[in-house]
């Protein structure tokens, strides 16, 4: 059931006393804290077991509290803002000197975003100033794009354990929180289930740092001027890359991921395994099939929810995941989903 007034006012509460609380976004729930507060983000960091270098969105309810972080606030920010926001683009400006270090990993920088969903924008209008908000999951795991999934993987993980300070009480069954410290808000299922297009402004020309349903195409079209594409997957984890949280293995489940062209060429399909894909290939498959729809945003936002059950629920070890788009290259409308599945498959230290 989503939650009303009564969870903002605790949610408010909670934050303002550092804590930390799951939100609702429209792309995928977020772990928030007060983007002042460097001992709460601290506690993000923790939570989630982020590595340093990786800084977090703040987000904003709109360009007025935008403007509070950073240096300076740019008419394309401002013609972007007007387009995308709210909604699922980030926006990469020089920081203003009140963001502590510690949200942008130490950067010159801050990523800031509007999210689009009636809760979270409440919740921000209420606590009246930024948080924080990386996605609710262990760092480099599939992102959570339900409120269950956050209580499941906040249960699960053995990375959370101890991290959390304030102690377990009966009295927080209205929040369903398996773990003390987090409070969850539950807003529902995520509309558009992949992170935000990350974009730099700090760049010239302005970057994607981070492909999303927000293409490069109407990024473009509102600046009136190119804009640069960051590479859909980078080729090693330790090039330098343009934003630090590119790694090359991310949003992925623990069983191994293989993308595999369309029929499936190439792989054993008697081995116990789980298969993802739109097309519906053998009439009685040996494997676990997870039907997919064909058109990109329906995709993207069942695409978690499926690693996840082919994760907890697949026979065998194995993930296989056939391309949803014709071709080596995926065209612009896959582009954010091929980055989300090339990282999933991507190779793991
Ligand atoms: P997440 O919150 O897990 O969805 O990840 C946030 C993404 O935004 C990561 O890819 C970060 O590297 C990127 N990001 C956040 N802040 C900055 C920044 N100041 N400059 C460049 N990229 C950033
Ligand atoms: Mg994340």
């Amino acid at each position: 059931m989503d939650a009303g007034p009564e969870q903002i006012a605790e949610a408010v509460r909670r934050l303002s006393a550092g804590g930390v609380v799951a939100f609702p976004t429209e792309t995928v729930y977020g772990l928030g804290a007060d983007a002042l507060n460097p001992d709460a983000v601290a506690h993000v960091f923790r939570l989630k077991g982020r590595p340093a270098n990786n800084p977090l969105i703040v987000h904003v309810s709109g360009p007025a509290m935008a403007r509070e972080v950073v240096a300076q606030w740019t008419p394309d920010a401002d013609r972007l803002a007007d387009a995308f926001w709210p909604g699922p683009l980030t926006i990469v400006l020089p920081k203003a000197d009140r963001v502590p270090d510690i949200v942008t990993a130490g950067g010159p920088t801050v990523a800031v975003r509007c999210p689009d969903h009636p809760l979270t924008l409440a919740l921000l209008e209420v606590f009246n100033g930024p948080l924080v908000g990386p996605s609710a999951n262990p760092s480099g795991f599939v992102s959570p794009t339900t409120a269950d999934h956050v209580r499941a993987v906040f249960s699960q993980s053995r990375a959370f354990q101890g991290s959390d300070r304030s102690p377990s009480s009966s009295e927080d069954q209205a929040s369903r929180d398996p773990k003390p410290g987090v409070y969850i808000l539950d807003g529902g299922p995520c509309r558009v289930g992949i992170e935000s297009t990350v974009l730099s402004l700090a760049d010239n020309p302005a970057r994607v740092l981070r492909p999303g349903m927000v293409s490069a195409e109407e990024i473009a079209r509102v600046l009136g001027r190119p804009v640069v594409e960051a590479p859909p997957s980078p080729a090693s984890d330790a090039a330098p890359r343009a934003s630090p949280g590119l790694m090359r293995s991310h949003y992925a489940p623990r069983k191994r991921v293989v993308l595999a062209p369309p029929e499936l060429t190439g792989i054993d399909l008697q081995r116990p395994m789980t298969v993802i894909a739109t097309r519906p290939m053998h009439a009685a498959p040996t494997y676990r099939l997870i039907a997919m729809p064909d058109d990109p945003a329906d995709y993207a936002r069942g695409l978690y929810a499926a690693l996840r059950d082919a994760d907890e629920h697949g026979p065998g070890d194995l993930i296989v995941v056939e391309t949803p788009w014709e071709g080596d290259e995926p065209p612009a409308r896959w582009r954010a989903v091929a980055d989300r599945l090339h990282r999933a498959a991507g190779p793991r230290d």
